[in-house]
């Protein structure tokens, strides 16, 4: 444990022993925040004694999450860890609801809705009263979602309602927490809500967590929101003793309810709260740390900061700005190829940066094309394939046939004759006598409203159904989910929809490694606890499918291609950071709302990922909409200090000037009003 104290600057070693107070460090990027949890972790059990199972440190994403835990396991022993809950906010509210499911009135085998499964339901809520289009029910979504992050009930919503349209959203609300609830179904917000509330109303359960978890260390803090704050506090109530960590210039999420204004909070809620700054920063150089500071100065500040390093000036910040997307892609890969065989480096050492998912598709043709590994992180997943979103809708249904979307999904794949006209018949039954689809196909007032036939052919499923159901209850059920997609012959279904047979066979594949992922989870769970059943396998995996999205674990060598998100709390030695446009970064809905500073602070911390190299890209032209576009250089680079950019045009062309470019913009501004005007 010495040897990992005397690692410490003087402020981390403080930070780290501090253990009587609650305690906030605040503080830039690279400066030790995540390491100072994941020391204070291994000083908590070897030098204060504690028990692992007692302690919880939670963060933002998966894969923020699994870089912790990689972090504590090279300091500690297996033996040592063992119990310890390292996490994202989601898996423990996950692990609190698993386990507390009887308290919450929700049946054990629960569903998870992901944004498709609620986006469906609220779309068939909001049908009857009118004609909506996409863009209503993404803003109902949103409203709702911002809701349960607040803590704001229905009825609340309700009254507070401003206008008419906030007033609709509040009653969909309303009977979208009901339907959830008679589905058995709860979503992503609830998995922070649900606890939370559970806690308000039964303190006694609270307080059995808060026997469970005697130290919380919180990473990545300014990005919680009302409700996972609320639920921090629930939990560090009895002993006020917390550890969390930040940085409001990374502050990257406030679209998904996140307070910054959380870290003040603090301060005003624990009176005691001792507050840490970290100034070192041991990431990276010192130029890039200069470029990332003078663009963050662009933003107000409640905390001063002022980074320094010591790890050398360190070399000019390259601008690349290329003739069209395709060249800046191809310039990308070519810079890696390059990079990597002059300077001796890995794939894993390098790392593509971009402000949306789609910009990495024209990078991934150019890298395929010169064979150079990569690997994307959120991107499309294991999970989001339809094969396996079909097979996952049947294993849901069997641990929950209330599941009515999962029911929607896959009655008539593979075809089975029941239409649409069917369904809906079916559904105002179902509605009417307010139980699932599922039961409803086994009532016999069905007939009254759908003919002999019709009936047949939906109890010929719901029977079927009920009979693998019955199967999965005995101990072969792995057995019995296999004879299942044997038995509908899904492969032939498959073949028939594809576009060719090699597709149809992969995806038949994909299948099974589904069910052999599945009998996996089973085992490993038995071995843990002999009475774990299928159901509780099928539910950690349909959860997993939600949280991990399939970030595999893959720590071989390929370039890492991310969106600035998903980079939050991550390092490489090598960053580009594509795009850099106006109306991609800034992206144009922040220019439209006026929300440039929250687009800022995404750019630094996408620049401060970089430990020695950082390359910006941006293109002159791009497609949108079908349509070549000219673009214009985002204005975050003309926040960055010039003698610190070492700016290649393509094709030898020279960056314009300030007036050039201020005389473009003007023309590109009137040119804007006048298609405005038409
Ligand atoms: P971010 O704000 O980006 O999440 P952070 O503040 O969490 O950054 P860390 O990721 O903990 O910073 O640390 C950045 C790098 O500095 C890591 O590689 C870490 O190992 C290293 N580091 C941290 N503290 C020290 C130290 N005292 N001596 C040497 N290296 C250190
Ligand atoms: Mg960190």
């Amino acid at each position: 444990m010495q040897k990992l104290l005397a690692r410490l600057n003087d402020r981390q070693l403080e930070a780290v022993t501090q253990v009587t107070s609650p305690l906030l460090v605040l503080a830039g990027a690279g400066s030790g925040k995540t390491s100072v949890i994941t020391t204070k972790i291994a000083y908590l059990i070897r030098d204060k004694g504690m028990s692992a199972r007692n302690i919880g440190a939670v963060t933002f994403t998966n894969k923020a999450a699994r870089e912790m835990r990689e972090r504590v396991g090279r300091m500690l022993s297996r033996e040592e860890a063992k119990g310890l809950t390292v996490s994202t906010f989601h898996s423990l509210g996950l692990d609190i609801i698993r386990k507390e499911v009887k308290h919450l009135g929700y049946k054990s085998g629960f569903s998870l809705f992901d944004t498709e499964d609620t986006r469906a339901l609220i779309r068939d809520l909001m049908h009857k009263d009118a004609q909506v289009d996409a863009d209503i029910i993404n803003q109902v979504l949103h409203l709702i979602s911002n809701w349960k992050n607040d803590l704001i009930e229905p009825g609340t919503a309700l009254s507070h309602a401003e206008d008419e349209s906030q007033a609709l959203a509040a009653k969909v609300y309303e009977s979208y927490i009901r339907h959830l609830k008679a589905y058995n179904a709860v979503d992503f917000d609830d998995l922070i809500r649900l606890p939370v509330l559970l806690f308000q109303q039964q303190p006694e359960i609270l307080r059995k967590w808060q026997e469970r978890l005697h130290y919380l260390l919180v990473d990545e803090y300014q990005d919680t929101n009302i409700s996972q704050y609320r639920l921090v506090k629930q939990l560090t109530d009895l002993r006020k003793t917390f550890t969390v960590v930040g940085d409001d210039d990374q502050s990257i999420y406030a679209w998904r309810g996140a307070r910054p204004e959380n870290l003040n909070q603090l301060s005003e809620d624990f009176a005691n709260l001792k507050i840490i700054k970290l100034e070192q920063n041991y990431r990276s150089t010192g130029r890039i740390l200069k470029v990332a500071n003078q663009l963050i100065a662009n933003n107000p500040h409640l905390h001063e900061k002022s980074l320094w390093s010591q790890l050398g000036f360190g070399d000019p910040i390259k601008v690349i700005e290329c003739a069209s997307e395709d060249a800046e892609a191809e310039r990308i890969a070519g810079e890696i190829m390059t990079r990597k065989l002059k300077e001796r480096l890995s794939w894993k050492d390098f790392a593509v940066l971009y402000r949306g998912n789609f910009q990495s598709r024209i990078l991934e043709i150019k890298l395929q094309a010169m064979q150079i590994p990569y690997k994307i992180s959120g991107g499309t997943s294991f999970f989001a394939r339809n094969e396996i979103k079909d097979i996952m809708a049947y294993l849901r249904l069997l641990i929950n046939p209330s599941d009515d979307n999962a029911f929607l999904r896959i009655i008539n794949i593979p075809r089975r004759e029941i239409g649409p006209a069917i369904l809906e018949k079916l559904a105002i039954y179902a509605k009417d006598r307010d139980v699932s689809l599922f039961a409803a196909c086994h009532e016999l007032g069905l007939e009254q409203y759908l003919s002999e036939r019709q009936v047949e052919r939906l109890r010929r499923f719901t029977h079927w159904l009920d009979g693998i159901i019955r199967r999965c209850e005995s101990d072969e059920a792995i057995a019995a989910i296999g004879e299942m997609i044997r038995d509908m012959d899904y492969e032939a279904w498959l073949y028939q929809n594809a576009s060719s047979p090699t597709v149809a066979e992969r995806r038949y594949a994909n299948i099974w490694t589904l069910v052999d992922s599945l009998a996996e989870t089973l085992k490993r769970m038995q071995e843990e606890n002999p009475e774990a059943t299928i159901r509780e396998a099928i539910a950690r995996l349909v959860l997993r499918d939600l949280l991990e999205q399939q970030e595999e674990e893959d720590d071989s060598d390929k370039v890492q291609l991310l969106t600035l998100h998903a980079s939050k709390g991550l390092e490489f030695p090598q960053v580009f950071l594509m795009g850099m446009e106006e109306e991609l970064l800034p992206h144009r809905n922040a220019i439209e709302a006026d929300t440039i500073e929250e687009e800022r602070r995404l750019a630094y911390v996408g620049i401060t990922r970089a430990q020695q190299h950082l390359t910006l890209t941006l293109a002159r032209q791009r497609k949108t909409y079908g349509e070549m576009l000219n673009c214009t250089p985002s204005r975050f680079l003309d926040e960055l200090p010039e003698e610190d950019l070492d700016w290649k045009g393509s094709k030898g062309e020279k960056k314009e000037s300030p007036e050039e470019k201020m005389q473009r913009n003007k023309s590109r501004a009137s040119a804007l009003k006048e298609l405005l005007k038409n």
